[in-house]
């Protein structure tokens, strides 16, 4: 009998809840959008199914009280609502994550429904760009932001004023002129993108991996590795196009979606109309309607963040996760999962074909392909003629930056002999502010945040001292806070903002540019910064990692990086790899037209092997020696690993809870717990924080063990543990 049916509900309990189906009606089929009650409340679940669960799981990571509701309570479903229902394989991905990850299942679930699907949006008076669009019209600036801002899709009246920065008569006025049509953006007709599209025309050696990726049937991952410039995105949207004409829909992973404005542009220049976009900073509005669209399938191409692996895709032909080597792909903060792994495991529950592309493919995918787990395409040439860049390093004890400056001579030489030939040149600096340090000279102390491990960072502009961790700020103190010396503070090294200054007085001609995340505000300020840079309006862009985003800047010929040894050192086992994708991007963007572009790296430490692997364009070397170190000791990829991190708001209590951990760890051939110790940031927004890491042997899966563990440790009380299968940094 099956009047007894489960409902998830999205909270932290252990598993579905068990409700009664009303007498006379008709059991609800798994997947259905139901209405029960909770306690005193009605909240809203999906009916589940039996016996794909994974629990029971520990008390630790379910809210204090919460317990599944006894047969004899047994409560009937209030009522079912008439919403598309959640797929199977999104229902079997959600179980699976939840098991991987050690989230209670409702949780993770919620990330699938937290979008306010239910109910249909009411109707809108909305504007779209006129399909075709006439390529030949001249445009006014204020006609060109209208143009930029329906790139990703239709807007109101007020939306699209804003987001262009242009008043509603130069809106009307595009309307009358043919520019715009209006829509109803209730009820959107999402025109299908067309695979036949006239597209750009691939070169052979591009056609030939597109024609292999094209050729995979059923689930198969394929790591599509081209260097900087080849093309890569033009290779899988041919993959797009077969799914769209075997009449499935397709999902593309970036690991920014607000900075990729020139990879819309060139979706629809393949395939005539835009994709549908979806983030997590989309409207409410936005968000229904492509979550409708997705669901009943009119939207056949989604391009979204990591979250637009939940969307009830009921037709999914294919995944592609752009930049898969991206830190950005792990999600840190609630559910921690890696949006690249998971998107292989949807990718297989759902038994369709995976592309990860990367010009720096990550160590836990070379690995994959080693084992032969993955297919491995690659691109060698970059597109049209353009050739690499060549990248040399700047020796800077030999060439040392005059007192109180960060550039080179030899750097500052290059930037003007570009310059000079009409030439953009960038220089690059991961970090954000003036200077990542204040120093009183009298008594020696160093600024730090009253909430983390962590120093301020001067913010000139702004006059302020911030914590990039927290967001704590305070304006600049005229005195040492410890010793209360006047004029004595001084700031230590460089940001971006203080790079800018320096090349501001030794560059007075040039049009700078900043780019970083905290000087673009707004959704389209990097677009708007990027297509300024491709337009020539700038010559000098200064830039933290939002400029190695795979742009195509095809005028910027040379790219200096300010400090190439910044994330060398320190104590996390990834840094390297993790600095040498990094400044390979980077420099990637350098000489990407007719022009050949150079790299310069100022570095202390040339001899350093990432900085050696740079110059000589030897990332394969670089990894397979990052692999040995890794191999032995069962690092990952080459073992499992995940992290324990107890947090509590008294050390006392995160010592504690960490000490009761460190003697109740688990034991065994082929596992290993390190720790207890202080965690990479000891005091993160005011708690203070331990870690343990446990690393297993490959074919040990940590969960398991795990489970057990926090069931056997049973910390309660002040401490939380907060379980990191796959950490990215260790
Ligand atoms: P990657 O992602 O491999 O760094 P991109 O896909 O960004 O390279 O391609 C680099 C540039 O070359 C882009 O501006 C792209 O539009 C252009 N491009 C690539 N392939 C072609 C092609 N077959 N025809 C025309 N332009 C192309
Ligand atoms: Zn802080």
């Amino acid at each position: 009998m099956s009047d007894r049916i489960p409902v998830l509900l999205p909270y932290p309990f252990e598993g579905p809840f068990d409700y009664a189906v009303p007498l006379g009606a008709v059991a609800p089929p798994p997947g259905t959008l139901v209405q029960v009650p909770l306690g005193r409340r009605e909240v809203l679940g999906i009916v589940w199914s039996r016996g794909q669960d994974s629990g029971p799981w520990p008390a630790e990571l379910t809210t204090a009280g919460a317990r599944p509701v006894s047969h004899n309570r047994l409560r009937p479903i209030s009522a079912v609502i008439d919403a598309p229902p959640m797929p199977d394989d999104l229902r079997r991905f959600v179980d699976w994550l939840a098991a991987y990850t050690l989230t209670p299942p409702g949780l993770v679930m919620a990330m699938a429904m937290r979008t306010n699907a239910i109910t249909p949006p009411p109707p809108l008076a909305g504007w779209a760009l006129a399909e075709p669009w006439p390529e030949t019209t001249r445009l006014t600036a204020q006609r060109a932001r209208v143009r930029e801002a329906l790139a990703a899709g239709p807007l109101t009246t007020r939306g699209l004023a804003e987001a262009a920065g242009v008043g509603d008569g130069v809106i009307r006025g595009m309307g009358q002129a043919g520019l715009l049509r209006a829509v109803d953006l209730s009820t959107p007709a999402f025109t299908a993108p067309d695979p036949d599209h006239p597209g750009p025309v691939l070169s052979s050696e591009q056609r030939a991996a597109a024609d292999e990726l094209r050729a995979v049937r059923g689930f198969g991952v394929t790591l599509l590795e081209g260097v900087t410039g080849s093309g890569k995105t033009e290779v899988y949207f041919e993959a797009i196009a077969e799914a769209l004409r075997q009449g499935r829909q397709a999902l593309v992973l970036l690991p920014e979606i607000a900075l990729s404005a020139q990879w819309l542009e060139r979706f629809r220049q393949r395939f005539g109309v835009a994709p549908t976009v979806w983030h997590s900073d989309l409207g409410s509005r936005r968000r229904r309607i492509a979550w409708r669209a997705v669901a009943d399938g009119s939207a056949r191409v989604v391009v979204g963040a990591r979250s637009a692996l939940f969307l009830p895709f009921g037709e999914l032909g294919l995944i592609v996760v752009d930049e898969e080597h991206e830190t950005a792909f792990k999600q840190e903060e609630g559910v921690t999962y890696h949006a690249r792994d998971m998107a292989v495991v949807r990718a297989r529950l759902a038994d369709i074909p995976i592309v990860l592309a990367s010009a720096t493919p990550s160590l836990e995918t070379r690995a994959n392909v080693e084992a032969g787990r993955y297919r491995h395409l690659r691109l060698a040439r970059r597109h049209g003629g353009a050739t690499l860049p060549e990248v040399a390093a700047i020796d800077m004890r030999a060439h040392p930056p005059e007192r109180g400056a960060f550039l080179s001579p030899v750097l500052v030489d290059a930037v003007r002999e570009h310059l000079g030939r009409g030439e953009q040149a960038l220089l690059f600096l991961n970090r954000r502010g003036y200077a990542p340090l204040t120093l009183c000279r009298t008594c020696g102390h160093r600024i730090e945040c009253p909430n983390c491990t962590a120093w301020l960072v001067e913010h000139r502009a702004r006059a302020r001292l911030a914590c990039h961790h927290c967001g704590y700020s305070a304006p600049i103190p005229e005195l040492c806070p410890s010793c209360g010396a006047a004029h004595s503070l001084t700031p230590i090294g460089p940001g971006v903002e203080r790079i800018t200054d320096e090349a501001a007085a030794l560059f007075p001609q040039a049009r700078r540019l900043v780019m970083a995340s905290d000087t673009l505000v707004g959704p389209d300020a990097a677009a708007r910064a990027a297509g300024a840079i491709a337009a020539r309006e700038v010559d000098l862009v200064i830039g933290t990692q939002i400029v190695a985003k795979g742009w195509h800047f095809p005028h910027l010929t040379l790219v200096g990086v300010v400090d190439a040894d910044l994330g060398l050192s320190g104590g996390d086992l990834r840094a390297a790899e993790r600095t040498v994708q990094l400044l390979h991007q980077v420099a990637g963007r350098a000489g990407r037209a007719e022009a050949p572009g150079r790299v310069l790296l100022q570095s202390w430490m040339p001899e350093h092997p990432a900085t050696v692997a740079l110059v000589a364009g030897d990332l394969d070397g670089f990894m397979a020696r990052e692999a040995a170190q890794r191999r032995p000791g069962h690092w990952p990829p080459y073992g499992r690993l995940a992290a324990l991190i107890v947090s509590a708001d008294a050390a006392t209590d995160a010592d504690a809870a960490a000490r009761r951990l460190g003697q109740t760890a688990p034991k065994g051939d082929g596992i290993e717990v390190l720790g207890p110790a202080p965690a990479p940031l000891a005091l993160l927004r005011g708690r203070h924080r331990r870690r343990l890491l446990l690393r297993t042997r490959r074919d040990i899966a940590v969960q398991p063990i795990l489970r057990a563990w926090l069931a056997e440790a049973a910390i309660r009380g002040a401490a939380r543990v907060d379980i990191d299968v796959d950490p990215v940094s260790f």
